[in-house]
């Protein structure tokens, strides 16, 4: 019997890799120094696995920034324009790809299937060399053998690989990924044999496309690709490893056949249908890691039922060949609970992140040989009771009022083009209205003066002085750089998700329950554990008195109930959409307050409503429905003159455009920069969008400056697409991760550009 870790979080228990990469990244620290920071990190990982008890330790789930650019890096499959010429690729090769440098824009970034973690898409085409050219998946499994820890090398596996790669710049679009197969598979032979030598006994390849709705042409890649491998991999023991949904009946069936493989890996939370294809038909003689520990949420597992599940596999697959381990890699929870000192016991004990994760799975491990840890297993019986009967998680009126919108509809009585109109009467607004998507730069002092004020070191009546000569900054830079639609810079605003949940009641919050979103960048989803309401306003206090330093209109500015849903580690006793309804009664009372108030332009974030997309099509519908309806609670019941903008953080949402126009907003600011207009086809499709809306003209995720003409011309390729009284123009998110030096010179050329264009319509 044995254990089994997909994956573990890379950032350290107090993000001290962060820390590490941005202090290098500001020229504060040496590349040694970054590192030296990143080896301990390392090394402290594998020997905490190692102590628990863990058999099959992950390496090379590290990363710098992103393992999907890890695997470019390991492929050589650097795009032209950076210019890098050969040999081992270096930080600088590297970090420009992933943040764009002075001179060339970063590579696109995406999300990884449903989570919130984005990666680095490789751009690839017909003439893309591939060499060997980052040994990092050796030096990594060297580096754990030294300290004496023998571990699986993780790699990204070659079709999952082109399959989430997207044709580079000049490339037909139609160009198929999949056809490099024959390209890169020689390169993993060099790595997989390098690691052979280095003296691994087992590897394993993470092929989670599988997943997904794939047609045959693309499962059959996955047979030719290990068929070709096979001989590479002989002498190694290969497990394949499958998460976060079920893996459909074809795909179990190409996946369970492949060559050279010795066992499969599930996630066996999110994938209850995967059991059924597991106990009709599982190869004899091959190992199943059975995922029975959820890496995507902080609860503790309930470990007795986890224990009937493995129960029931073990005659299935056999006693030895059943290897207990996570539903996916951990870095999708936080790191470790020790850290915990803001959460209360009661709470504490219903939860388990990623160390206590660890913890779990040995448990099990040894459970199943008979060795079980009786008061382990008594302890978490307790605690899971204890939740079931909290008092702390039922609130009867929130469950009423919830449950009564299930099946009902909430719209807007009048149609999008006359609340424009009134909207105008009332805004004056010229024609391509200029606006930001809400934050502004986080000085250092300013957050000190959040930090110091949460722990009580300023009073109430300091801290207040402090953000509103903040908003008074930001308000008057707007008002310089001639912005027409305004915002107060969020300074309060620690995280756009955590600055409400604090707020509103059934949720936690965590010190460090960090989780990595992309590159350095980390969110600390709260926890929802009971019902949702809202005790009192949450935002107007702000909005008012940054509407009341000028004349121009400022918008109110709140996350959506489906961000805060799919940004938060949410309840697993209820289904998601009870919990975003119970979410958007609460934002609705929110938005009311601002409309009496005096705001006129409410902005109701969606960043993420794409990414709880469902990852298999059937369950789309479904999703999007109680999503969007979600949405429309929020503002149904408000004047026709107050405008609703919402912000996404994506733009490839041809599939979804039906759902996004149901949302009914006024206004839609969106991400676009970095997808090479993905965005407009949609429009050139010839989708009618009647609304405003604004597709940002310039990458905020990265230091580069865009120039007049730049912008100029982005919104020129729009206007081509979209009518120009619809057209705003906008960046393509929040500022907060730039400096002032950064965002005054680029707004400045927004506004230049949008004036220019202006006088030439
Ligand atoms: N209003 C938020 C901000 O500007 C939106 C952030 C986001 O879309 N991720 O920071
Ligand atoms: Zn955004």
């Amino acid at each position: 019997m044995a254990s089994h870790i997909v994956g573990y979080p890379r950032m350290g228990p107090k993000r001290e890799l962060k820390f590490a990469l941005e202090a290098f990244w500001d020229g504060k620290s040496s590349a040694e120094e970054l590192q030296k920071v990143s080896a301990d990190l390392r090394s402290s990982i594998w020997k905490q696995m190692s102590e628990v008890g863990i058999k099959y330790i992950p390496s090379n789930t590290f990363s710098y920034y992103d393992q999907v650019l890890d695997t470019t890096a390991m492929l050589g499959a650097v795009p032209d324009r950076y210019s890098w010429t050969g040999g081992e690729i270096g930080f600088d090769t590297y970090f420009s790809m992933a943040r764009g440098n002075a001179s060339v824009p970063a590579m696109e970034m995406t999300k990884w299937f449903d989570t919130n973690y984005h990666y680095i898409v490789p751009e690839l085409g017909p003439n893309t060399k591939f060499s060997y050219a980052s040994h990092k998946a050796v030096t990594e499994y060297k580096e754990a053998k030294a300290l004496g820890v023998d571990t699986v090398p993780v790699l990204i596996g070659p079709v999952t690989y082109l399959l989430f790669s997207k044709p580079a710049k000049g490339v037909e679009k139609s160009f198929c990924t999949l056809s490099l197969l024959d390209s890169v598979l020689p390169i993993y032979k060099e790595v997989i044999a390098e690691l052979k030598a280095a003296g691994a006994t087992w590897i394993q390849l993470d092929e989670p496309t599988l997943v997904k709705d794939l047609d045959s042409k693309k499962l059959d890649a996955f047979s030719k690709a290990y068929s070709e491998l096979e001989s590479s991999l002989s002498g190694l023991n290969v497990v394949v490893e499958t998460y976060f949904a079920d893996v459909p009946a074809e795909a179990y069936k190409t996946l369970t056949s492949l060559k050279g493989v010795t066992g499969f890996g599930f996630d066996l939370v999110r994938g209850t249908n995967t059991i059924e294809h597991i106990k009709s038909n599982f190869p004899a003689g091959k190992y199943l890691f059975a995922g029975v520990v959820d890496g995507r949420n902080i609860w503790a597992n309930d470990l007795a039922a986890s224990l009937t599940i493995l129960q029931a596999l073990e005659p299935v697959v056999g006693k030895d060949k059943l290897v207990v381990s996570t539903s996916c890699s951990l870095m999708h929870t936080a790191v470790d609970l020790v850290n915990e000192t803001k959460l209360d016991d009661e709470i504490k004990s219903w939860l388990a992140f990623a160390a206590q994760k660890v913890v779990e799975v040995n448990a099990l491990a040894k459970a199943l040989t008979g060795t079980k840890d009786e008061a382990f297993f008594s302890s978490n019986a307790a605690a899971l009771a204890s939740r079931r009967s909290s008092p702390r998680v039922t609130n009867e009126e929130v469950q009423k009022a919830a449950t009564a919108l299930k099946g009902s509809d909430h719209r807007r009585a009048t149609p999008v083009s006359a609340r424009l109109d009134a909207q105008q009467k009332n805004l004056n607004l010229p024609i391509l209205p200029t606006t930001t998507i809400g934050s502004f730069p986080q000085t250092v002092e300013l957050r000190r003066v959040r930090r110091e004020y949460k722990a009580n070191k300023i009073s109430e009546e300091n801290y207040t002085a402090a953000i509103k000569e903040e908003i008074s900054k930001v308000v008057k830079l707007q008002e310089e750089l001639d912005i027409d639609v305004l915002v107060h810079g969020e300074p309060e605003r620690n995280d756009m998700v955590e600055y409400f949940g604090e707020q509103l009641s059934g949720f936690a919050f965590t010190a460090n329950g960090w989780v990595q979103s992309y590159g350095s960048r980390c969110v600390k989803p709260p926890i929802i554990y009971g019902d949702v309401s809202r005790p009192k306003p949450m935002t107007v206090f702000w909005s008012k008195m940054a509407q009341s330093m000028t004349s121009r209109p400022m918008k109110g500015m709140l996350t959506g109930p489906v961000t805060i849903l799919n940004w938060s580690f949410v309840r697993n006793d209820q289904p998601r959409f009870q919990t975003c309804y119970q979410i958007a009664l609460a934002i609705k009372k929110e938005v009311e307050d601002l409309e009496a108030g005096g705001i006129q332009v409410i902005q109701i974030d969606e960043a993420a409503l794409r990414e709880g997309l469902p990852l298999r099509k059937s369950e789309h519908a479904f999703y999007l429905d109680w999503a969007v309806h979600s949405f429309r609670i929020t503002n149904c019941g408000i004047k026709d003159t107050t405008q609703i903008h919402t912000h996404m953080c994506y733009s490839n949402f041809n599939d979804i455009i039906q759902s996004i126009i149901d949302m009914d907003a006024d206004v839609i600011t969106i991400e676009n920069s970095r997808s090479d207009e993905k965005l407009l086809s949609v429009f050139r499709d010839g989708v009618k969008y009647g609304a405003g809306i604004g597709p940002g003209v310039y990458d905020i995720h990265s230091p580069r400056i865009p120039s007049t003409e730049e912008i100029a011309d982005r919104v020129n390729k729009m206007l081509a697409v979209l009518d120009t009284n619809i057209l705003w123009v906008n960046p393509d998110c929040g500022l907060k991760t730039r400096k002032y030096n950064e965002v005054k010179p680029a707004l400045t050329n927004m506004v230049s550009a949008a004036k220019l264009i202006r006088t030439q319509l």
